[in-house]
């Protein structure tokens, strides 16, 4: 079989590299030189989309902001899981919204701006302090704005008004504003949807974010309540959509509440650690779900944990020296900040996780994962 991956990025590669021993191969449509490419080979395999299209038993996404032209054109074959619509909500807060009001899903407060006139009425309807996130091409904390003060209001909105004007985007651009939610901590779920409506999900994962990016995710035990909540929020949401493959969900915890953040209608980085910790990883299920195969074991198999490779393009190999640790580089160019690769660590009891998360932690530079190092640390 042939699955074509929109999105040509690292979350293509780890697809492919999950599909293979499927006997199925995985293409990426790069939308930057609108070619396809073998994404482990990194060669073109085809010149154009439409080839791609031709070629593929299954056309899926790995990322949630694609051109709304290709999504039809996609979704015209017949071929296209999750369907179009899908990933559109994923790539608009607007219509997230709209959808997580339709499954009654707890979220924050929150009014939608498209002008002056949303603003001010964020302003009435929201107390302080509020973050304003871009409706449209949002991630890692991207096009977001926090108002804190009354006095702050002008020159954000100054700012807003000009991110509006820059929009290249054939959609119109807004802005959700949102209450800020004093949570706990945020957790997520990740989980899979197939064919036939039958739904798996994995243990919910904590994360911790480093500036703005998630830098760590523990895959969590123990937690039934909230499993049972997360899960049912799962349900609602991919029965809504008849959704198909893998979503994540992002949640904010306060108390014993979830309130969802934001969703993904793709494989998403709080579910890498399945690679080690569970029968079946994240990337198979999704090829499998979108395949129309049976669906794999979501179930945690030993404690295990992932933590990112942020801006960095090499750590100690002595890393590989510790027992249950597995390194995942993406072959990207270097970039500050930029998701370089990740390793996950496993432990046949939390205890032993802790020890080897320390260990590694103790591999890594201070310079670039000081805070990913104070976290580890932390943890009991
Ligand atoms: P990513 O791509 O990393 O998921 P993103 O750009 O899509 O990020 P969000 O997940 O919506 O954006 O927000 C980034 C982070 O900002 C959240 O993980 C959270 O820490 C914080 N945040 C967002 N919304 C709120 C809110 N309403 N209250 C408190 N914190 C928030
Ligand atoms: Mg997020």
């Amino acid at each position: 079989m042939n699955v074509l991956m929109l999105g040509a990025g690292q979350l293509a590669r780890m697809m492919a590299l999950a599909a293979k021993p499927l006997n199925i191969e995985v293409r990426a449509y790069d939308v930057g030189s609108e070619q396809v490419i073998n994404p482990l080979a990194n060669e073109q395999v085809y010149g154009d989309l439409a080839s791609g299209i031709a070629h593929a038993d299954a056309i899926t996404a790995e990322f949630e902001h694609i051109d709304h032209d290709v999504l039809a054109l996609c979704e015209a074959s017949g071929k296209l899981k999750p369907s179009s619509q899908a990933i559109k909500i994923g790539g608009d807060r607007r219509l997230e919204k709209a959808l997580l009001a339709q499954s009654q899903a707890d979220n924050a407060e929150h009014v939608i701006v498209e002008d002056e006139q949303g603003f001010q009425q964020a302003l009435e309807h929201l107390s302080l302090p509020i973050i304003l996130k871009s409706a449209l091409a949002g991630y890692d904390g991207k096009g977001q704005w926090r108002l804190k003060s009354n006095e702050q209001a002008a020159q954000v909105w100054t700012e807003v008004d000009e991110f509006f004007a820059g929009s290249k985007s054939l959609v119109k651009q807004g802005i959700v504003a949102e209450q800020m939610v004093p949570f706990d901590r945020e957790v997520s779920l990740v989980g899979v949807r197939g064919v036939n409506g039958d739904v798996k999900v994995y243990p919910l994962t904590e994360n911790h974010h480093t500036d703005g990016v998630l830098s760590v995710s523990l895959a969590l035990t123990g937690e039934e309540e909230l499993q049972k909540q997360a899960q049912q929020v799962f349900t609602n949401l991919t029965n809504a959509m008849d959704y198909v493959g893998i979503l994540a969900i992002e949640f904010f915890q306060v108390g014993n509440k979830l309130l969802v953040n934001e969703i993904a209608p793709r494989v998403h980085n709080s579910g890498h650690w399945t690679q080690q910790g569970s029968d079946t990883c994240q990337f198979e299920n999704h090829i499998r779900a979108v395949c129309g195969l049976p669906l794999g074991g979501t179930e945690l198999l030993r404690p295990t944990a992932m933590i990112n490779i942020l801006g960095e393009d090499q750590v100690s190999n002595e890393v590989l020296a510790i027992q249950g640790v597995s390194v995942h580089w993406y072959g990207k160019t270097k970039r500050a900040g930029r998701k370089m690769g990740h390793i996950n660590v496993s432990g046949e009891s939390h205890a032993q996780l802790q020890q080897r998360l320390q260990a590694v932690a103790d591999l890594l530079p201070e310079s670039a994962f000081s805070d990913i190092k104070a976290y580890i640390g932390n943890l009991t």
